[in-house]
């Protein structure tokens, strides 16, 4: 089992198999992708080692993100191998939603359970002015056939100063659409320290809000994701808050990531990539892997320290995935 320092156990992985994007959103990649295109992200086959070797480790469930993982020609493949993987009980996938209406029933085919779409404003304009593209009509239809294919659906939206609309929208939709809204507190990343500043609210406001129309927490499953969920029997969709400027966010963290290059990053926030690509090599004993996973286990800081502005070795989130 993978378990660290302090007794956190590890049940989810973040697994990121491209950083490149084709949105501009305004708090991740404001000026478009500049990597370079000839990186080397993680094959197939090196996808398969690691997966073999999370899950002997007690990993239940894996998250396919990116920049966008939509763009891998390969993912119907990718997602197969996580779901064909002995001990992986559910496979999610976080996308932008670009194409998601022709794309699903192919993914949902090949294993995908759980799909998160990243959806900051239901106001076309407005999405618009986000992302760099006035796609918000086709994305929803994206999650309309994602529903009807029986996939359980999250909408992910970053919560942001200057969007006075966002909640009470959102409110509107979900009486009526059967998915678990998300609203993510945006995160001070290397480079967009003043995006930060000028936009950042916190999620508890919107919290005591829920709470007082009658919102109730729902219980947190072991491999749940790091949201505090809410229901309300008015609603046919629930609302999650990730809150990660909030006292003890850490003391449930579950998770560890894979970046695309074959890098473990214990946190988020971490300094930097810790390279296990050597020991993701087909010809390599997946108990090697699994050995040097658990010893840089041990390496895990108990809490980020976003609170003093340190910000680690994230310049923005494209790069492992969020
Ligand atoms: N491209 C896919 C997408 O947008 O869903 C997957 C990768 S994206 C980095 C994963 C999630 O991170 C998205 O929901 C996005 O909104 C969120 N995100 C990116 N930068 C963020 C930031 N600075 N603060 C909070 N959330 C952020
Ligand atoms: Fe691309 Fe996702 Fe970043 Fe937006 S949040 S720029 S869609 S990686």
């Amino acid at each position: 089992m993978l378990e660290d320092a302090m007794g956190r156990r590890f049940y989810y992985l973040r697994l990121s198999v491209t950083d490149v994007c084709n949105f501009r959103c305004t708090y991740c990649l404001p000026d478009g992708y500049q990597g370079k295109p000839d990186q080397s992200f993680l094959t197939l086959p090196e996808i398969r080692q690691t997966l073999t070797a999370f899950a002997a480790l007690g990993t239940e469930k894996v998250r396919i993100t990116g920049g966008e993982p939509g763009l891998r020609r390969d993912l119907p493949e990718i997602i197969s191998a996580a779901a064909q993987t002995p001990g992986i009980r559910t496979v999610a996938l976080t996308t932008n939603g670009y194409r998601l209406a022709e794309r699903i029933a192919r993914w949902r085919q090949a294993g995908l359970n759980q799909l998160n779409v990243s959806i900051d404003s239901l106001d076309p304009a407005e999405f618009h002015s986000i992302t760099g593209h006035n796609r918000l009509p086709e994305i929803l239809r994206g999650l309309e056939a994602a529903l009807a294919e029986g996939v359980s659906v999250k909408v992910n939206a970053v919560l942001m100063r200057g969007l006075p609309d966002q909640l009470a929208s959102f409110l509107d939709w979900l009486k009526t659409t059967p998915v678990t809204l998300r609203f993510i507190e945006v995160m001070e990343t290397g480079d967009h320290p003043a995006f930060f500043r000028e936009h950042h609210i916190s999620g508890q406001t919107v919290k005591q809000q829920l709470l007082a129309a009658g919102w109730q927490a729902v219980q947190r499953r072991r491999d749940a994701g790091p949201a505090e969920e809410f229901w309300h029997p008015d609603y046919q969709g629930r609302i999650g808050l990730i809150m990660p400027y909030s006292q003890d966010f850490c003391s449930s963290c579950n998770r560890l990531r894979i970046s695309s290059t074959g890098k473990l990053h214990l946190c988020l926030f971490s300094d930097g990539g810790l390279d296990v690509r050597p020991w993701m090599q087909p010809h390599v004993a997946t108990t090697e892997l699994q050995d040097r996973l658990t010893a840089l286990l041990r390496h895990k800081a108990p809490s980020h320290l976003l609170h003093d502005g340190q910000t680690g070795g994230t310049q923005n989130l494209s790069i492992i995935g969020g």
